[in-house]
């Protein structure tokens, strides 16, 4: 070959390579994860609430479509983010309780050897950005800006305060020396926001704060494809929110719920606001949107999750199926229910096919891209089998179709048919026993694929051996408050 012919072809390699980057530019759809924290299934206007007003979240199940058996892998915040950011069962990897909140401990948080959804979709040129709660990890190893989000702004423990004046420590390892509040679990909710690695000084709400951030995010990457994970950490206990949230609730006489609605309310803005955004900037057709809560309502909160039994931290269908929906116009079939069961493993599947990204072939995603689903051109079930378990209680979950199992040291072997028994009160594990087997046997299977957890529970050294003795006694107390619910 001639230099020249050489040259030619080396210029129309590289014409294709610019072109094909500048077609993946205007074409690549952005994506936003809207995630909030502990939302009841029955809180928010697309699942038929009355006294909790969403019209701007429920403008994406209507402009979109509605998953009314949409699950997440875990009834607690931090194993169930880990699912969703990775599309793998989190138990695949170690993550299978909350991890304790510690700067100083390099275990305790996400491994690095697991992709996350922003360094998935970092070599297919998206910038990311995760705005709100963290919980992957609070040692420097991983950082958001560490784990493939150039832009980060919230904080990196499990939960936090809402009013600017009680955020008073500079980080998490600070928080950790201080005494004078409820325990030492809970003194990390009173750190300082933070903007990649620096304090800001806030001056607002802290859900207006993270709304607002959000829009400036979006705002600053409208020419190129962007990913954001909008994690809210409301409406999380501690239940605090302004006056002009409460106004706006006046309605709803339970204080508690008052404030728990008005909470939720804030987070309803957000969307609005986002929404009004995407629109304003053009880009509001291009952009693939995901809501969800991490998991069930807390009865602490006044949450509902009816008519489903069961609380946040349980295997209910209250503590695992959540709010959840999807929108992209023109993509995403239009005011739809879709009835079979999905879970947050689908999102990065979903993603990853829709981006064109690469997965590790030694680390499989468990989700599927859900497309083919909700628009009819695949009428199968997505799963066909859900899993479950909590390595500290040993209980475990499945669902195949209708029929659910759970199955725990304490309250031994459940089935349930989900179809004609949602509120999960007839078991049928002796009278269909053949079933109840092949979904135990499905479960022996997945579980030896599982790791041990691989750190320390969020609680180790905040709960005093007194609590521990407790503990059994308020868990039956609390599966005996939800749904109704006799004997477990
Ligand atoms: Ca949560």
């Amino acid at each position: 070959m001639s230099r020249l012919n050489a040259l030619g072809k080396a210029l129309a390699v590289l014409a294709l390579v610019v072109s094909g980057q500048l077609f993946a530019k205007t074409t690549k759809p952005n994506i936003i994860v809207i995630l909030t924290d502990d939302q009841g299934y029955a809180d928010v206007g697309f699942n038929g609430s009355k006294d909790i007003i969403t019209p701007n979240i429920d403008r994406i199940a209507n402009e979109g479509t509605r998953f009314t058996n949409g699950y997440v892998t875990y009834a607690v915040c931090g194993p169930s983010r880990a699912g969703l950011l990775t599309g793998r069962y989190q138990g695949r990897f170690g993550f299978g309780r909350n991890p304790i909140i510690d700067p100083a401990d390099p275990m305790a948080g996400l491994p690095v050897e697991e992709k996350m959804v922003s360094e998935v979709l970092k070599p297919v040129g998206y910038s990311s950005s995760i705005i709100g709660k963290w919980h992957m990890g609070s040692h420097e190893k991983f950082h958001p800006n560490n784990r493939g989000f150039e832009h980060f702004y919230g904080f990196l423990s499990g939960g936090h305060r809402y009013f600017p004046e009680e955020l008073i420590y500079q980080d998490e390892a600070q928080s950790l020396g201080q005494n004078e509040h409820k325990s030492p679990s809970s003194s990390w909710y009173h750190t300082k926001i933070i903007r990649n690695q620096k304090t800001v000084e806030t001056s607002t709400y802290l859900t207006d704060e993270l709304s607002r951030e959000a829009l400036e995010f979006i705002d600053s990457k409208k020419d190129q494809p962007f990913f954001l994970y909008l994690a809210y950490n409301a409406p999380h206990a501690p239940l605090q929110a302004p006056k002009r949230y409460l106004k706006r609730n006046k309605h709803i006489k339970d204080k508690k719920r008052q404030i728990y609605a008005s909470m939720i309310t804030a987070v309803d803005d957000g969307v609005g606001n986002l929404l009004a955004k995407l629109q304003e900037l053009g880009i509001d057709d291009n952009t693939l949107i995901f809501f969800l809560s991490d998991n069930g309502g807390a009865s602490k909160s006044s949450a509902k999750n009816s008519p489903l039994r069961g609380v946040k931290g349980d295997f209910f269908e209250g503590g695992i199926r959540v709010p959840f929906a999807i929108r992209w116009p023109g993509k995403v079939p239009q005011g739809i229910d879709y009835n079979k069961p999905v879970s947050s493993l689908d999102i990065l599947a979903t993603i990853v096919e829709v981006t064109g990204a690469a997965i590790d072939k030694d680390k499989p995603l468990d989700g599927v891209n859900l497309l083919p689903y909700i628009t009819g051109k695949n009428t199968g079930l997505p799963h066909e089998v859900l899993f479950w378990r909590s390595f500290d209680s040993k209980v475990l979950a499945t669902r195949r179709g209708d029929m659910k199992t759970i199955t725990s040291p304490e309250f031994g072997n459940h089935l349930y048919n989900l179809s004609n028994d949602l509120a999960e009160r007839h078991d049928l594990s002796d009278k269909q026993k053949q079933i109840f087997e092949q979904q135990q046997a499905a479960m022996q299977q997945w579980q030896s694929q599982l790791k041990d957890p691989i750190f320390r529970k969020l609680t180790d050294g905040a709960i005093k051996a007194a609590n521990r003795k407790n503990n059994a006694k308020k868990a039956k107390e609390r599966i005996e408050r939800s749904t109704g619910a006799q004997g477990y």
